[in-house]
């Protein structure tokens, strides 16, 4: 059976940066992956200025053109305001719509047990708020009745730029391809090879076992409770 990942983020270029290489190893291992972008990282703009419409269009642009180099199979665009994201019902459905379309067995995103607030960026209140947004969508897919579609049960979380790490994947194969993937988001930085430098000094400095590694916090989601599992002693 097909194995799906759904990588959801806040910004485009998110899951790039966070796990692009490791988004590399399961597209080999087969995985037919999707992700999902929650605004439209209009206000992350570096380069020049231009009005929002033409930097959301950029955005976009960027976007599929790093799922492409990957072959991800959909990118839902949730088209929220940078900066501006808020955890509403509406977020939610929308996450819960995507879970039960494509079916995820691994949701890739931010970890909602991130509050050290020592990183301004990776502590991004955007990022706080897609990180618990997903982790309540993924309860909620599991019911029948609070949305409307199929239950589906995801089995693992693998959550991105953990404060607290317990796994971390070995990309040294994938780095080239890894930087590929960032250098499709060409609005967000000045320079290729500092960008590339940052991201590499980066990744070698997580762990000694590999030279380059992507660092999650793996959580395995337990089976939903089903009456007919537990055996009914009363039949
Ligand atoms: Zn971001």
């Amino acid at each position: 059976m097909k194995k799906v990942i759904l990588a959801v983020s806040a910004h485009p270029d998110d899951i790039e940066f966070s796990c692009g290489g490791t988004m590399f190893k399961y597209e080999e291992l087969g995985f037919e992956i999707y992700f999902a972008v929650a605004t439209n990282g209009e206000n992350g703009f570096k380069i020049a200025h231009k009005p929002k419409a033409e930097r959301i269009k950029i955005r976009h642009k960027e976007q599929l053109k790093a799922a492409g180099v990957l072959g991800v199979k959909k990118v839902f665009f949730l088209n929220q305001r940078d900066c501006h994201l808020e955890y509403t019902e509406g977020l939610r459905t929308k996450l819960v719509k995507i879970i039960k379309e494509v079916e995820p067995d691994i949701i890739f995103s931010f970890d909602p047990a991130n509050k050290s607030f020592e990183s301004i960026n990776l502590n991004h209140r955007d990022h706080r708020i897609i990180a618990e947004a997903v982790f309540d969508a993924v309860f909620a897919a599991r019911n029948r009745y609070a949305y409307p579609g199929n239950p589906h049960a995801v089995s693992f979380f693998h959550f991105f730029g953990p404060d607290k790490p317990n796994y971390f994947e070995n990309i040294t194969k994938y780095i080239d391809c890894k930087i590929k993937l960032i250098e499709a988001h060409r609005s967000q930085f000045d320079d290729y090879n500092s960008m590339a430098k940052w991201v590499k000094f980066h990744l070698s400095s997580y762990t000694r076992k590999y030279k380059f590694s992507e660092k999650f916090r793996i959580v395995e989601i337990k089976k939903p409770f089903v009456m007919e599992d537990a055996g009914d002693k009363s039949k």
